[in-house]
C-alpha cells in the first residue's frame, strides 16, 4: 500500500461531492482531502473544511466565510483561483465535479498540471473532447471516468487489447417519464422531473436524464474517452440501474459492469484504481430476484437524444451547441418559465441557427459558448 493520496475536490458541495466525501471518509488511510470548492454554498463548504482538516478551500461567489475557517486555511474566491487550485502542487488526484461547462477551464487546468483526473463533470469532454484529450496526452495525466457508464466501461476494458473492442452500450432507467404518453410529457412539472425513480443526483442531470439529454451528453463522453465513432456507440433502456455498462467484443463475447444505483462504486473506482477494497455501501445481492430487462429506447419519446446523436455525428463545435442550449434549457425549466417538452425545442432551433466555427483553445471555445447561450436565450424569451 502506497502512501496516502493527496486529493483536490471541486464541486464537493455537490451530490457527486457528498459521494466522492463517503468514499474518502472511508479510506482516509488512502485518499487525504487537502482542497475543496464550491460555487455558492459557503456554509456547507465551512463544515466540509471543518470536518476534513481541509486546507484549501475555494468559493466562487464572493462572499467572505473565513471567519468559520481554521485560521490557517488558504481561502480564495474567482475563477483564476478555481484553475490554480485545481493545479495545486501538492495535489496527486484532482475530482472535477462541478456541473455544466464550467468545468472545462479547471479541468484542463489540473490535466496541464500533470495531475491525474477523476471526471464526473461530462460536460467538459463534450465541449472540450479534443482539447482534454490531447492535453491528457501531452502531459501524461490520467483521466479516471467517475461517470458510472464510464466508469463500468472502464472496468470492461481493463487489460483488454485495444484492438479486440468493437462496440459500447450505455444503459439508461429512462427516467420519470418512461411510461408517459408525448402528450403527458407536456405538462411534467419540474417537481415531478426530480424525482428519480433510481439515482439521487444535482437538480441539472436529474433533468437531463428524465430528458435522456444526460445519455446523449453520455455519448459524446464515452466518444472521447473510448476512442469509438458514433455508430459503435449505443444506448439501450434498462430500468432497474442495476448494469452500467456493456462493452462488446470482436469475438462476440459481452462484458457488463453491475453495482447497485449509487455512485459511491464508480467513485471508489477511480479513486482508488487499480486497487480494489471494501466498499462504502453493499453490492449486489444475488439472492434476490433480480430485473435484468432491456429495450431500445423510442427516438420520438427522447428527441434530446436523438439531437446529441446527431451533433455527436457531425463533429467540431456541435456537441458544444447542443451542451450549451441545453443548459440554457434546462435551467430555464427548473425556473418554471418553459415546459419540459420546450427543452428539446430550444436546442433544435439554437442548432437550425447556430453557425459551427472551427474552436479549438480554452478561449475560443468559451467565446463560442457564451455566443450560444444568448442565442438560446433569445429564443427562450419568444418561448416564455
Ligand atoms: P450538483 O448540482 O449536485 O453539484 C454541483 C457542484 O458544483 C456544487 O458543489 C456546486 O456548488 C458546484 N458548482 C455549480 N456551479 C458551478 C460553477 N459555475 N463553477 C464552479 N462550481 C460550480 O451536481 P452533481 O453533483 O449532480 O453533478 C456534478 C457533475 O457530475 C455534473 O457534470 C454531472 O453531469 C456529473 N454526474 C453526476 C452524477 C450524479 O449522480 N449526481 C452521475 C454522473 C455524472 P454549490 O453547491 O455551491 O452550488
Ligand atoms: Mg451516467
Amino acid at each position: 500500500m502506497g502512501p496516502a493520496r493527496n486529493v483536490v475536490l471541486l464541486g464537493a458541495t455537490g451530490s457527486i461531492g457528498e459521494s466522492t466525501l463517503r468514499v474518502i471518509r472511508k479510506h482516509q488511510d488512502r485518499l487525504k482531502l487537502i482542497g475543496i470548492s464550491a460555487h455558492q454554498q459557503g456554509e456547507k463548504l465551512c463544515q466540509i473544511a471543518n470536518e476534513f482538516g481541509v486546507k484549501n478551500v475555494h468559493l466562487g461567489h464572493e462572499q467572505d466565510i473565513r471567519e468559520d475557517l481554521p485560521a490557517e486555511t488558504n481561502f480564495s474566491t474567482g475563477s483564476d483561483a478555481l484553475n490554480e487550485l485545481a493545479a495545486l502542487e501538492e495535489a496527486d488526484l484532482v475530482v472535477v465535479a462541478v456541473v455544466g461547462a464550467a468545468g472545462l477551464a479547471p479541468t484542463l487546468a489540473a490535466l496541464e498540471a500533470g495531475k491525474d483526473v477523476v471526471l464526473a463533470n461530462k460536460e467538459s469532454l463534450v465541449v472540450g473532447g479534443q482539447l482534454v484529450m490531447e492535453t491528457a496526452r501531452r502531459t501524461g495525466a490520467k483521466i479516471l471516468p467517475a461517470d458510472s457508464e464510464h466508469n463500468g466501461v472502464f472496468q470492461c476494458l481493463h487489460g483488454q487489447p485495444e484492438k479486440s473492442l468493437d462496440s459500447i452500450i450505455l444503459t439508461a432507467s429512462g427516467g420519470p417519464f418512461r411510461d408517459f404518453s408525448l402528450e403527458q410529457l407536456s405538462s411534467v412539472t419540474p417537481e415531478q422531473a426530480l424525482k428519480h425513480p433510481n439515482w439521487s443526483m444535482g437538480p441539472k442531470i436529474t433533468v437531463d436524464s428524465a430528458s435522456m439529454a444526460n445519455k446523449g451528453l453520455e455519448l459524446i463522453e464515452a466518444h472521447w474517452l473510448f476512442g469509438l465513432p458514433a455508430e459503435r456507440l449505443k444506448v439501450v433502456i434498462h430500468p432497474p440501474s442495476l448494469v452500467h455498462a456493456i462493452v462488446q467484443f470482436k469475438d462476440g463475447c459481452t462484458l457488463a459492469q453491475m453495482s447497485p444505483p449509487s455512485m459511491t462504486f464508480a467513485l471508489q473506482n477511480a479513486l482508488l484504481f487499480p486497487d480494489r477494497m471494501e466498499g462504502v455501501e453493499q453490492g449486489l445481492d444475488f439472492r434476490q430476484p433480480l430485473e435484468l430487462s432491456f429495450s431500445p429506447p423510442s427516438p420520438d419519446k427522447y428527441p434530446c437524444l436523438k439531437l446529441a446523436q446527431d451533433c455527436l455525428a457531425k463533429g467540431g463545435t456541435a456537441p458544444l451547441v447542443f451542451n450549451a442550449a441545453n443548459e440554457v434549457a434546462v435551467a430555464a425549466f427548473l425556473r418554471n418559465q418553459i415546459g419540459f417538452t420546450e427543452i428539446s425545442d430550444i436546442i433544435e432551433n439554437t442548432l437550425n441557427t447556430a453557425d459551427f466555427p472551427h474552436a479549438s483553445s480554452l478561449e475560443n471555445l468559451l467565446t463560442f459558448d457564451q455566443e450560444i447561450r444568448l442565442q438560446a436565450s433569445a429564443f427562450l424569451q419568444k418561448l416564455a
